[in-house]
């Protein structure tokens, strides 16, 4: 069996409790919302939080789906939430987010996955905060393009769907995912006028040739901006961290993505797909 490995200083994180994060987690308590960075362990959050930026989870906490690496708790979700978009929208107007990020769990049970209320949301938050831009990093829809319609037809400027991992990884990583499916959902998207974004993690034993083949997929598909973080191991529970990737090798990986065509590749050890979100609105200005 293979020794754990001490986690290297590149991750290494600050943990500061300032008013900005009083400020936000009091909100997320006294609206009862969710959070993925909160439900994902995510080592960023005292940074994020800390600059009044957070990512809302909406249609619960409960997902249908189990992915090995994926932190929030598996089942049947309860019903559905009607109020919660008009909730997300309050507490986005009272934090003043000038661009606000939202994900959801799978809702593989409802026949319309969720679209009625991501629409929803999205319509409320551009109504109590027109300057607001949004990103809705949206769950896989198993190919019903009508509510993939519906939730991306609100307003929102950029739609992210994460590919999480190199496709010989799909069955251990994401086991009701399909990588196939996945790329056509962000093709559909770009084809619906959207700007596109998706997110891999490495350090699950993908080979570095595996990585620049999912560029090469991502870009035939559409595909205009591309996070590359560390998958961490968010308990015992989940899948081991094959490799701690160096952040050398972030870099490269970033400097080849541009080179291949994305417009914005945000690449370290730390990033995750709603890192730096604000930064993938519009065309890169760089490049
Ligand atoms: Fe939340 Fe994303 Fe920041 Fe993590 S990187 S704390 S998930 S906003
Ligand atoms: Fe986690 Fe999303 Fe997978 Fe559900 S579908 S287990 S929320 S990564």
């Amino acid at each position: 069996k293979k020794e754990r490995r001490k986690k290297p200083d590149w991750l290494r994180v600050k943990l500061p409790i300032g008013e900005n994060y009083r400020k936000v987690r009091d909100l997320v308590d006294q609206y009862k919302l969710h959070t993925i960075c909160q439900s994902g362990h995510c080592p960023n959050m005292g940074e994020c939080w800390g600059e009044g930026t957070a990512t809302f989870m909406i249609l619960g906490n409960v997902c249908t789906r189990s992915c090995s690496f994926c932190a929030v708790a598996t089942g049947r979700p309860p019903e559905y939430d009607e109020d919660e978009p008009q909730r997300v929208a309050e507490a986005v107007r009272l934090m003043q987010v000038k661009h606000a990020v939202l994900t959801s769990v799978n809702r593989d049970e409802l026949k319309d996955r969720g679209a009625a209320i991501w629409h929803q949301t999205v319509r409320a938050i551009k109504e109590q905060s027109p300057q607001t831009t949004i990103e809705t990093l949206i769950p896989d829809v198993r190919a019903n393009w009508e509510a993939l319609e519906t939730m991306i037809s609100a307003g929102q400027e950029v739609v992210s769907h994460n590919m999480e991992t190199v496709e010989s990884l799909y069955r251990k990583v994401r086991p009701q995912g399909k990588y196939k499916r996945s790329l056509e959902q962000i093709q559909r998207i770009k084809d619906y006028g959207k700007r596109t974004k998706t997110g891999i993690m490495v350090g699950l034993g993908e080979s570095k040739e595996d990585v620049f083949k999912i560029m090469d997929d991502l870009l035939e598909h559409g595909c205009d901006v591309l996070t590359i973080g560390q998958y961490l191991q968010p308990t015992k529970m989940h899948i081991e961290v094959a490799e701690y990737i160096h952040p050398d090798l972030f870099a490269e990986y970033e400097q080849v993505g541009l080179e291949k065509g994305f417009d914005f590749v945000e690449s370290g050890p730390l990033v995750r797909s709603s890192y730096h979100a604000e930064r993938h609105v519009y065309p890169n200005q760089k490049k």
